[in-house]
């Protein structure tokens, strides 16, 4: 059974392109930066796996065409990842030509831990090909990125750091908030230190805090990094933070196959299920 968008509006900006559109100019004109996914993951066909890529280089070209502030974010396993690397791989360098070609950027999403080392292991290939035009993402709740917050940075990797979203074992991912917000200080000062440009995404006041003073008493310039946020979570917030010179982007998901990124949203945050539960009452 397919559940209604409306339910899912908060967080998904349209099912297609088109009426995603509006949104992504109302931030753009706010000097919000974009980054559009088109939602889907887990193709298990190696022609939707192509299909795939060939909807993301459509997207680059509407992106340039309709002249927007915006990147793009993939998931490798939208692109073939579980049935075949090498298969993804030529996939995401195809979506890559075509960034290279417009002068855009894809960051490839972090999915769950059983794809971290294929996803960083392609990521790699992609960067030695295509440099400043793809980007990774590091989870700071998985035990592993203690290293890889070291091995990506000094290569120069683009990196954003977030908490990481999926549901993962204790000996894979640290359980206390606590810890994981210790976790993301330690790796964001590691990105700040040694990449020219790292993204901070969260919408925790704690975690921005301590950006904002890290930054601060380190002499680190607003334009030396930026805030990240996810479409329909506090966008006055973002707005406030752009007012006061800080570079921000929006990460912006369309499509038909919102579902599993809408589950995340509400499994994150009871507030959202509440949301959710009146935007019901309220039709
Ligand atoms: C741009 C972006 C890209 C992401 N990409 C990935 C990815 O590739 N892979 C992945 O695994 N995960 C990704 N995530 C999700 C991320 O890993 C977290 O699951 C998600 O951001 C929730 O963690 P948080 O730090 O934002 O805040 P939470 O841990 O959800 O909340 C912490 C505290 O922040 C405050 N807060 C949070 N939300 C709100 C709100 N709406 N209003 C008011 N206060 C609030 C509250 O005080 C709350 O207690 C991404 C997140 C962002 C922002």
């Amino acid at each position: 059974m397919k559940l209604p968008f409306f339910l899912a509006r908060k967080f998904v900006a349209g099912e297609d392109f088109d009426h995603a559109l509006p949104r992504i100019q109302e931030l753009n004109d706010k000097n919000i930066q974009v980054t559009l996914d088109k939602l889907g993951e887990n193709v298990d066909n190696k022609s939707m796996a192509s299909e795939s890529a060939e909807t993301y280089r459509i997207l680059l070209d509407k992106i340039d065409e309709a002249g927007l502030d915006s990147t793009i974010s993939v998931k490798l396993t939208m692109m073939g990842l579980d049935i075949d690397d090498e298969l993804c791989r030529d996939n995401l360098f195809k979506v890559l030509d075509k960034a290279q070609k417009t002068n855009n950027f894809v960051r490839i999403d972090m999915e769950g831990s059983d794809y971290t080392q294929a996803t960083i292991d392609i990521f790699k290939q992609a960067y030695k090909k295509y440099g400043k035009h793809v980007g990774i993402v590091l989870q700071a709740y998985l035990h592993r990125t203690k290293e890889d917050v070291r091995d990506l940075a000094d290569m120069g990797a683009d990196v954003r750091l977030c908490k990481g979203a999926y549901s993962e074992p204790e000996r894979i991912a640290l359980q206390n908030m606590n810890a994981i917000r210790d976790a993301f200080k330690e790796y964001a000062e590691v990105l700040l230190e040694k990449t020219s440009y790292p993204r901070i995404a969260t919408h925790d006041d704690e975690l921005i805090k301590w950006t904002l003073d890290y930054t601060d008493r380190n002499n680190i310039g607003p334009s030396r990094f930026e805030f990240q946020m996810l479409y329909g979570l506090r966008q006055t917030t973002m707005e406030d933070l752009t007012e006061d010179g800080y570079n921000s982007r929006i990460y912006v998901p369309y499509g038909t196959m919102w579902f599993p990124y809408f589950k995340r949203r509400l499994m994150e945050r009871k507030e959202n299920i509440w949301f959710i539960l009146t935007t019901m009452f309220q039709r």
